[in-house]
This record gives structure tokens, sequence and C-alpha cells, in this order.
């Protein structure tokens, strides 16, 4: 084995590995002591005040006042500088956009939300620039500024963040990051708007205390985004989760995707909206703000409907469970609005069709974001990439 070329290596790893483990520990534990981050990561005082002194210089973290001592001199504390910089989160869906500016922490500072019908791409790019643009605008002064833009597009997003196809929104081979780039000069993130909504929930939502998540986006289409052991699963090109096209009905009607049948066509919003132009109620109302405000109003053929779509959840929700035996589905993106006539329905389908072993320690939930998981989510990423960039950065520069 060569040493001497892999010792630079190893020395680089370390050290950046020591630092985010002193980050890490700080933002997850403000306030706290030096001594006591010392202790807690297992590295000498020595170390850890040098450490803290790059953060500080790095305006990531901050000192306050002294905290609890246990007797003598009381310590200064060390805290995470969640206003460092500003991370902006896009869920770009086939009929809306939500964007959202978030701390480093992600709370949301200012959020916009704006819905459309039948825009071509050009028309989606100028709603998505003018959005950006009010966010930018709206972030406090900084060290940072904007750290990261990420947008979550419901569709398959390739490793170089391509956009390959997206089937609802019309849209092939887009490659929307370097519009995004040159047009921002900062760090692009773009991905499946399902994984984001995953990462999302399991960082800030309903997801946190489990370790194997599946996260349901039931939107126009439906997409799935795979928490497996802790992690995003993305498959081996990043095309894990297209579950809205497997198969529920065979000879059953044709989809955009070129199969027959899909799931996505008898549970998603989209299958709602279409079902419902066939009730006698007004056009105006045909849309799911509009169904959600009759079913509301008792109207019982429009109840009717929200219940044979949470049903036809509950069918492709049980496959699922069966290949991978989840603690946890979470149902989320915008027919999670209509949790209260979609559940019992769904349940009842789960719970008659499930095999009883695979229900045993499995929880169903609808989305705790409410539809702001995959704005989250991609604003998140941003924010991982750019704490651990930002440090990767500044130790090669002593080096
Ligand atoms: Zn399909």
């Amino acid at each position: 084995m060569k040493l001497s070329a892999n010792q630079t290596w190893n020395h680089h790893v370390v050290k950046k590995g020591n630092k985010s483990l002193v980050l890490d520990k700080i933002k997850y534990n403000s306030p706290i002591s030096r001594a006591s981050v010392a202790s807690q990561v297992g590295l000498n005082k020595g170390t850890v005040s040098s450490l803290v002194n790059d953060l500080l210089e790095e305006h990531l973290i901050y000192e306050s006042g002294p905290g609890e001592s246990s007797g003598g001199r009381r310590p200064v504390m060390l805290l995470f500088n969640e206003n460092a910089g500003y991370s902006i989160g896009i869920d770009l869906g086939v009929n809306y956009l939500l964007g959202v500016l978030t701390d480093l922490n992600g709370n949301i500072h200012t959020e916009k939300q704006i819905t459309f019908k039948n825009l071509s791409y050009e028309e989606i790019e100028t709603k998505l620039f003018e959005t950006i643009e009010f966010l930018l605008k709206s972030t406090p002064e900084c060290p940072h500024g904007v750290i990261g833009i990420g947008v979550g597009v419901p569709g398959i997003v390739d490793k170089d963040d391509n956009i390959l196809l997206a089937p609802n929104l019309n849209w092939r081979n887009i490659n929307l990051k370097e519009v995004l780039e040159e047009r921002y000069n900062v760090p692009i993130i773009i991905e499946n708007e399902a994984n984001a909504g995953a990462y999302g929930e399991k960082n800030f939502g309903a997801g946190k205390d489990f370790e194997n998540v599946i996260y349901v986006s039931a939107g126009i289409g439906i997409g799935v985004g795979l928490i497996l052991n802790g992690s995003l699963y993305k498959g081996s090109n990043g095309f894990s989760g297209e579950l809205g096209h497997m198969t529920i009905q065979a000879e059953g009607a044709k989809c955009r995707c070129g199969n027959e049948g899909c799931w996505e066509l008898y549970a998603s919003e989209q299958a709602l909206t279409r079902q419902a132009e066939k009730l006698d109620i007004p056009s105006d109302m045909q849309d799911l703000e509009g169904l959600v405000t009759l079913a509301e109003h008792g109207n019982d053929e429009v109840i009717a409907l929200f219940e044979q779509t949470g049903d036809y959840l509950g069918i492709g929700i049980n496959n699922i469970i069966n290949i991978f035996n989840p603690q946890q589905v979470i149902i989320g993106n915008r027919l999670a609005s209509s949790e209260k006539w979609l559940k019992d329905p769904l349940n009842k389908r789960v719970a008659k069709q499930a095999l009883w072993f695979q229900q045993n320690d499995l929880q169903i939930d609808f989305s705790e974001l409410s539809t702001r998981s995959t704005a989250l989510g991609v604003a998140a990423f941003s924010i991982e990439n750019f704490l651990s960039v930002s440090i990767q950065q500044k130790n090669t520069a002593q080096e």
C-alpha cells in the first residue's frame, strides 16, 4: 500500500471530519461550551479551540454570555448561527409553484405560492424567476447571503441534475440547473420532488422518528421517495420511486408514460379532477380547491369521489408495503389536504389487503409539513452542501 500520497489525503479528511463533528455538535446542542464539545466529540481542547476559531471566523457559530458552571469561572457558550446564510427551496409542481426562503436550520423566513394551469416551459420559467427574485429580495443582511437554490420537479432527474422527463409537464431533457446557475451564480440543486419531499419529512416533519419511511407524493401525478435505513435511497442512477407508474389495473387506462393502468391514473389529483368533470357541479369547482369546498359543505357525490381516491391510494400503498416493509408511510403533496376523506378508505384497504405481518409496527400518516415537504427538502439539500463545502474550502486554503 502506498502511504505517501494517502497520508496528505487522510490528514485532509480527518481535519474536515473533525470540523464537521464540532459544527454538528454545536448545531444540534446550542448553547454548548468548548469543554463540553471537546469531551463529547472526544478531541483534545486545543484542537477544538482551533476549529472553533475557524468556525467563528466563518460566522457559522457565535459566542454568547456565560452558561451554567459547576463552580469556578463560568464558560462562554457557543451557538450555531442559523442566520449566517439563507437557502431557497422551490417546489415546482404541474399546477403550482411554492418557494420558501429558510435560515440554516430550515426555519421559513418568507414563503410565496402561485397556482397556474397549462403553461409552457418558458412561461413556467418566467414564474420561477419571479419567485426566486422575490425571495432573493426578501433575504435579510447576513454574512453568506443566499447559499444555494434548490428546485424539486415532478419528473426523472439524472445524477447531473438534468431533467430527463417530466411527463405531466410535457418536459423532456431540460437543463434547468445550467439556466439557473448562469442567472443567479449560486450553487443549484435540481431534485425529483418526491425524493426532496421524503427528505423534508425525514428532517423536519412526520418522518423524524423513523429510519424506514416511504413518502408518497400525491399531486397531479404520484411520486414516491424512499428513506431506507435512515438515508434517502435514489437507486443506481437516481431513478428510484417511479411508483406512480406501477400497474394496478391490467388493460387499464392509457398513461402518458406509455404503460396502461398506472397507479397515478386512479389515485392522484388528476384522477380526482377528471372524475369530477362527470359530476353535476359547476366547472369552476372541479379543481382540488373547489372539490374540498364542496366536500366541506357535505356534497355526497364529491365525498364519495374522495373516498374512491383514498381506496385507490390504499391499493398502491399496499403494494409498496409488501416490497419495503417500512415503519411509516407518509402521504404528502396536494392531496394531503383532503386527509379527512381519504384516510378511512385508505386505511381500510390496507387493513384488508396487506399481509398481517407487514401491518405490525406500521404507521400511516399524512404530511406534517402540509404542502411544504418538497420545498423544505430541497432547501435542506443546499444547506447541507453549503456547510460541508464551506468547511472543505477553508481547509484546502489552509493547506
Ligand atoms: Zn404511467
